[in-house]
């Protein structure tokens, strides 16, 4: 497998909260718009992700600490992996020097579970706030931001994190450098809880380096859905096929992966 090493700001510090399970279960019960959608698995398996694409080494997440076990985050369904493959070609033939690069793909539930709880401690620490003494509104407010990026970890059937399908995947783009590759500046690193993560927040910017952010956000997303993935609106990482968030955004009435283990 292609890697890069890289080092992630979500690896700069290690620690984990526990304060979102202490959380109002109402708010954590609270459903997105795309689960309501049914699944009819197709049974396809999850695979490696092809040596000829990057991924991020070490990986974000496992560099944290989270619990993978013996499964790895850079495995996805067979028919994504073809897809990821047909949108680096197109990649190729729109901007040479540019690789489509994967910082995440498949995310077992517990792995959600401390990304989840992970995020909230960051969130809480950046405002200054202390995470014992959060009063309930506090909680509600910065768990609501939390929820905006970050899939609920459901054991439901019915409603898996997307990521836990193997259907959906975070990328980015490297360019070519006589060094070797090195990332592409995209405006905001990836997992950011802030408007700055919305795919369109530099459309309009006046700044030429701002205007370049949004220029390779929309070469991501073309290529991306040139094979058929849909970009989550909130994040101009994050892309699914066949998914429920998939068919939510795409008008189809059933999603075709399920949650896998
Ligand atoms: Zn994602």
């Amino acid at each position: 497998m292609a890697t890069v090493f890289i080092a992630v700001s979500t690896c700069k510090t290690r620690k984990r909260g526990a304060a979102l399970r202490a959380a109002p279960r109402s708010l954590l019960l609270t459903m997105k718009p795309y689960q309501n959608i049914p699944i009819t698995e197709c049974g396809e398996p999850l695979v490696a992700i092809a040596a000829e694409i990057i991924t991020i080494d070490p990986h974000p997440y496992i560099s944290l600490g989270a619990p993978y076990g013996d499964r790895s985050p850079f495995f996805v369904r067979q028919g994504i992996l073809e897809r990821l493959q047909k949108s680096q070609t197109y990649l190729q033939t729109l901007c040479p020097n540019y690789q489509i690069t994967i910082f995440d793909a498949y995310r077992p539930i517990p792995v959600q579970q401390f990304m989840v709880d992970y995020s909230f401690a960051q969130l809480a620490e950046s405002k200054g706030l202390e995470i014992n003494a959060l009063s309930e509104a506090q909680k509600n407010s910065l768990i609501a931001e939390v929820i905006k990026f970050w899939a609920i970890p459901s054991h439901d059937p019915k409603t898996p994190p997307p990521h836990s399908t193997g259907a959906a995947i975070d990328v980015t783009f490297y360019r070519d450098h006589h060094k070797g590759v090195i990332p592409v500046n995209m405006g905001s690193p990836i997992d950011e809880i802030s408007d700055r993560s919305l795919p369109n927040y530099f459309a309009n910017s006046t700044n030429k380096q701002e205007l370049e952010f949004h220029r390779d956000r929309q070469l991501l997303n073309q290529v991306m859905t040139h094979s058929g993935f849909v970009r989550h609106p909130n994040e101009w990482w994050h892309f699914s096929y066949g998914d429920q968030l998939w068919a939510w955004i795409s008008k189809e009435k059933l999603a075709i992966y399920g949650g896998s283990k």
